[in-house]
């Protein structure tokens, strides 16, 4: 029945392919089932929680990931980073330029801010954050922490040497041969 279900989705998605036509919602079920596979692939060979994520540009996966923190001890691992990341490297790029990334959990406020500095052009979720709260992966506390003063988050910041920071600032400022971003 799995394979099956696998497999209605590859027909589908080739026949997109042959008919040039990537934005039909075929493809969409065929990407989102590719993250979906990915994260439960991880997950098998535990490499770190059940979240995977693919990205597309032009009807081709680019780049792909699943959660690895655990394996990795890498508490960044998460699986749209990964997949930003090998997405970027194959592109060449500090940017995704007109792609989309299907990924099987909404993002948490870390892969949401790493998602907003790589532009890409849209981002489809599978299952929600009450879901992942659901199962133990709660990140609302994270979304309370950010309007928190300072002082009063779970982890403090305190602002310190602000004058010394402040000199990277000017030479970014007065520096000719940098690359925007
Ligand atoms: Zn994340």
């Amino acid at each position: 029945m799995c394979n099956n279900f696998n497999k209605k989705f590859l027909d589908e998605a080739a026949k997109a392919i042959q008919n040039n036509d990537y934005d039909s919602i075929d493809d969409h079920e065929y990407f989102m089932n590719e993250a979906v596979k990915t994260a439960i692939q991880g997950m098998n060979n535990n490499e770190g929680g059940p979240f995977g994520c693919v990205i597309v540009k032009d009807g081709k996966i680019i780049g792909k990931g699943n959660n690895k923190v655990t394996s990795s001890n890498d508490p960044t691992a998460h699986a749209e980073v990964i997949a930003i990341r090998e997405a970027c490297k194959n592109l060449n790029s500090f940017q995704l330029d007109d792609c989309i990334i299907y990924t099987s959990c909404e993002p948490c406020p870390m892969c949401l801010g790493a998602i907003y500095w790589a532009r890409p052009k849209k981002v489809y979720f599978g299952s929600n954050k009450k879901d992942a709260a659901n199962i133990g992966f709660d990140d609302a506390f994270i979304y309370k922490e950010l309007p928190l003063p300072y002082e009063q988050r779970s982890i403090p910041f305190e602002q310190i040497n602000r004058d010394n920071a402040l000199k990277a600032f000017k030479l970014w400022d007065e520096k000719e041969d940098k690359t925007e971003y």
